[in-house]
């Protein structure tokens, strides 16, 4: 069932609010085993249920009541762990619920579970999880993308409606595209990160999944808008993502030609084509736009997010937070704590970015970044002069098989080349699945100015009607 279905019957007393998440574990156990979207599920739900039950007759509104929702293990549940699907934070139980969390439960949504992650969200593939990797439902050999991994295939997988992650370069979008699930990303500053555990925060995002236009722009909803506990929170309401088919058609969208030139499968390529030919029979019209600095956006971003990550990661010492290491002083304990506690990929990250901001480097490398960041954000702007809303495919190829970029981390970090640059500019940007190559699911992707995300929802109701959500499909599992 869809979000909206089970939220309107729960507030018509059809449903009661502890149904649809019952329905949601019946899935997850007959699932869960063999997908693993699931880091550990919510022990209270008939508390929180009882909760719900008492808010709806007190006559709140809730526009999620009953909602089971997974939310990715970076986000804070109080009482419930939160890993960041790292041995640092293994143990760490959060004395307080992030404020996208928070305002889940206000709505009247159950928090079903938290869902695997690359170690910090650093990842496209979920495979750098301390706790084993993720599959993706539809070829359980290959990977879910990252690093929301888990909260992607749990949507995909029907065990729940709509999910919570988190976008630093492509985290939502990616997993999306290659879950065959919607995956939006607001504007920088549209939802707040207070709770948010920290990656690169000048890039980092809380995002949506959904299976339908209409979930994901209600779950949206509840969770945009300002926030005083996140001082980067825009200070402006959230906007209406109500259905508006005729202003849809008014749109005119850019296709990024440095994103079609070259790299894309034929699936991925046709998607794209595909998108533009349905779109324009409703009316849409469609241009070209370029984006030169595109290219630089990969090499921008790993200096950009690897040296903000370097910062962030210092509090895991073995003093403020999680698990610590015994020994004889604390330069023993913190070197120790960090040589057990952290992955691979974390480690060579943390590297990464001390070296781009090491004296001597810094203005060669971080310097630099950001001027690039900027030309970027400039070429966007300008190309918004003549889009309202752009065009790429969200990734290049469709989901790889488990373990085939596990060694190459430069062919790993090439699944983000079509997502990153829209965490720097700190645009909104939607993928949904638009084809289909060897059975699995391809995506395109929308971008829209800052502030601007109600034309991706606009634009992605137009392409399910006019298909009659074809591409929307639950991975065929059995
Ligand atoms: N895959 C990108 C990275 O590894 C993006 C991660 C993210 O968005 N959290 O940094």
């Amino acid at each position: 069932m869809y979000a909206t279905e089970i939220a309107e019957r729960v507030r018509r007393g059809e449903l009661d609010p502890l149904d649809a998440a019952r329905a949601a574990l019946a899935r997850v156990e007959r699932f869960d085993a063999d997908v693993r979207a699931f880091l550990r599920l919510n022990p209270n739900l008939e508390e929180e249920a009882e909760g719900v039950r008492r808010a709806l007759r007190e006559g709140a509104e809730l526009p999620l009541a009953g909602v089971p929702v997974a939310v990715k293990d970076n986000l804070n549940t109080r009482g419930l762990a939160t890993t960041c699907a790292s041995r640092v934070l293994e143990n760490y139980l959060p004395p307080y619920d992030a404020t996208a969390v928070a305002r889940l439960r206000a709505a009247g949504a159950l928090v079903l579970g938290k869902t695997n992650l690359d170690e910090f969200a650093m990842g496209s593939s979920t495979e750098h999880s301390a706790f084993g990797p993720t599959r993706n439902p539809w070829d359980l050999e290959r990977a879910p993308g990252g690093s929301s991994g888990g909260s992607a295939a749990a949507v995909a997988a029907g065990m729940v409606p709509v999910a919570l992650g988190s976008d630093t370069g492509g985290s939502v979008r990616q997993p999306a595209a290659f879950t065959g699930t919607l995956g939006f990303k607001p504007t920088y500053g549209r939802i707040s990160r207070y709770g948010l555990v920290a990656f690169a925060s000048s890039l980092d995002q809380v995002g949506t999944f959904a299976r339908s236009v209409d979930d994901l722009a209600r779950v949206s909803a509840v969770l945009m808008g300002p926030d005083p506990r996140d001082a980067t929170t825009v200070p402006a309401p959230a906007p209406a993502l109500e259905s508006d088919a005729a202003r849809a058609r008014g749109l005119t969208v850019g296709l990024v030609r440095e994103t079609l030139e070259e790299g894309n499968t034929p699936g991925v390529a046709a998607a794209v084509e595909h998108f533009r030919q349905v779109l324009e029979a409703e009316g849409v019209r469609f241009v070209e736009v370029s984006l030169p600095s595109l290219r630089y956006a990969l090499a921008t971003y790993y200096l950009v997010a690897t040296a903000e990550a370097s910062s962030n990661l210092a509090r895991y010492d073995g003093v403020h937070y999680g698990v610590r290491a015994s020994a004889a002083d604390v330069v023993e304990l913190m070197k120790e704590t960090r040589e057990r506690g952290f992955g691979p990929e974390v480690k060579r990250r943390i590297l990464m970015g001390t070296f781009a901001l090491s004296s001597g480097y810094y203005d060669a490398y971080y310097g630099r970044a950001l001027k690039v960041r900027r030309r970027i954000a400039n070429e966007f702007a300008r190309a918004f002069g003549e889009a309202d809303v752009l065009l790429t495919p969200t990734t290049p190829t469709p989901a790889f098989p488990l373990g085939s970029r596990l060694d190459d981390p430069l062919a790993m970090y090439l699944s983000d080349v079509d997502t990153v640059a829209v965490n720097l500019a700190g645009l909104p940007a939607l993928s949904l699945p638009a084809g289909f190559e060897d059975g699995l699911p391809v995506a395109v992707q929308l971008i829209a100015p800052a502030l601007e995300e109600a034309r991706l929802f606009d634009l992605a109701r137009l392409f399910e009607q006019a298909t009659e959500a074809a591409y929307f499909q639950l991975a065929p599992l059995e």
